[in-house]
């Protein structure tokens, strides 16, 4: 299977996930290297140790097509000193503020050219069920793309105001979006059961249309998140926070794993890391499965002021424990069958061991997060949203717990301003309007400017009202591609 292959199919027949075939390295000298470079630069590097079906030339013209200046604001992924030893890295300066950006701009470059390069002629239909910040990211993405469509299905009462509106109110000619009655893991099981849906598949294709992923899920999404961690260790270098060749931490706010996996494939590729601490909400599944190698996902499922991390079952999970099964896909099948029959698999003890050498756990409740953004406000002025809150404090509890002092960088996911609300509440000011009046209400009291694609928001009316249940997902989709 090539690299353009896998990004155009994003899931595999037998509903498996795509994984590189091995880990080329990045060496010391190329790390110092690339530490000199730009940003674009960087990734095209990066995405060429994954990506051997494409050239460098064809790359780094992508990446300086999604990552310049005109996309990103001051800075495509820049880090920000918060304290010795204690690094925001800043991924949400792209046009939907939140990290999704960072991948979701260049997979539509990514995809049309691999469309090219495998001669497919029928026309792609992107599938994406969100949590709130990736329907956006590739609405924006795939926007007026030649030879795509994309839809967007949204857990009804699951996402803040500001995101709904920023998916409702998208342009475009081949745009869709579509809220579902239930939570994000209901959206996703949805759109799992049309990937799997082999009738559906045999009409789209006499058609002409094919389905394709921008979830996380996707191979194209998960190597240009790698690209921002290996670029995150070079600016530690320049900013003299490390010396090439010294290990940090990496501290992620965890939902679907998607995050956290490229940093752990930034470490295999060769970037010094020492632990990769993952972040949850109360939805704790991910921490008590670091802790005790048990995944269950049998558990109440709770709303939180971080909507993208409410998430029980985190697909990308399954990529990490091929690896540290020593690349057994049969026994990763095993614990995916078990996780569908029973909501559970517990993993061996070798396995639990290559896991608690790689990883810690930990997770804040709705309180510690307020608590959190009101801290790093009075302490610094600086201000987080709910999901970056949530991986700060279990930063903080992290080094209670083990004393383990090496510096971190804590990835920053999205802008404060697109979750006005909870910030408001944090901060003690009166939050009760519309999200648009809230994104002024923020600025007024922090003194921040708002990102432009957020303030403009107040001129944009929804677009798209439609809501379906779940059994109707597929029947939307039919409307949407044949109609
Ligand atoms: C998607 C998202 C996350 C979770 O990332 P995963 O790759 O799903 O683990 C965290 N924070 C924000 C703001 C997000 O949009």
């Amino acid at each position: 299977m090539s690299s353009a292959q896998a990004i155009i199919r994003g899931l595999s027949d037998d509903g498996g996930l795509y994984v590189p075939e091995g880990f080329p390295q990045l060496t010391l000298d190329d790390i110092r290297n690339l530490a000199t470079k730009t940003y674009e630069e960087r990734v095209a590097v990066v995405l060429r140790l994954f990506l051997d079906d494409f050239s460098y030339d064809e790359l780094i013209s992508f990446s300086r097509q999604a990552y310049g200046l005109h996309n990103f604001f001051i800075a495509a992924a820049p880090l920000y000193c918060y304290s010795e030893g204690t690094h925001f890295l800043e991924l949400w300066r792209g046009p939907t503020c939140a990290f999704k950006d960072m991948a979701l701009q260049l997979l539509p470059h990514l995809l049309t050219a691999a469309l090219q390069k495998t001669g497919e002629k029928r026309e792609v239909c992107i599938l994406v069920a969100t949590s709130g910040d990736t329907g956006k990211a590739a609405l924006e993405g795939f926007c007026d793309v030649p030879g795509t469509k994309i839809m967007v299905f949204y857990p009804r009462d699951g996402v803040s105001d500001v995101q709904k509106l920023q998916m409702t109110s998208q342009q475009g000619g081949n745009v869709n979006v579509v809220a579902v009655e239930g939570n994000f893991d209901d959206a996703q099981t949805g759109v799992k059961a049309i990937f799997s849906d082999l009738d559906l598949r045999r009409k789209l294709d006499e058609k002409g249309y094919f389905l394709s992923s921008a979830n996380s899920i996707n191979w194209g999404r998960l190597v240009p998140q790698v690209a921002y961690y290996v670029s995150a260790y070079c600016e530690m270098i320049v900013a003299g926070a490390v010396r090439p060749g010294d290990k940090l931490n990496f501290c992620v706010p965890t939902g679907n794993f998607g995050n956290i996996l490229a940093g752990y494939y930034a470490q295999r590729v060769g970037v010094p890391v020492n632990k990769l601490i993952c972040a949850s909400n109360r939805n704790d599944v991910l921490t008590e499965f670091i802790k005790t190698g048990v995944y269950d996902k049998n558990r109440e499922f709770y709303t939180t002021i971080s909507p993208s991390m409410d998430i029980l079952v985190s697909s990308n999970l399954e990529r990490l424990l091929f690896e540290i099964s020593g690349r057994d896909g049969d026994t990763v099948s095993r614990f995916m069958s078990s996780l569908s029959r029973t909501g559970r698999y517990e993993v061996p003890f070798a396995m639990r061991r290559e896991l608690e050498r790689l990883f810690a756990g930990g997770c804040s409740s709705e309180q510690d997060t307020y608590k959190t953004i009101v801290d790093a406000f009075k302490e610094r002025r600086y201000l987080i949203d709910p999901h970056t809150a949530v991986a700060h404090k279990v930063l903080k509890d992290y080094r209670a717990d083990t004393g383990d002092m090496t510096p971190t960088v804590v990835v920053s996911t999205a802008s404060p301003f697109k979750f006005c609300d909870s910030v408001l509440d944090a901060l003690g000011q009166e939050s009760n309007a519309e999200g648009t009046q809230l994104i002024d209400r923020l600025a007024k009291f922090t003194g921040e400017v708002a990102p432009k694609p957020l303030a403009n928001l107040h001129s944009k009316t929804p677009r798209f009202t439609d809501s379906v249940t779940t059994s109707g997902m597929k029947e939307a989709l039919e409307r949407f591609v044949f109609s």
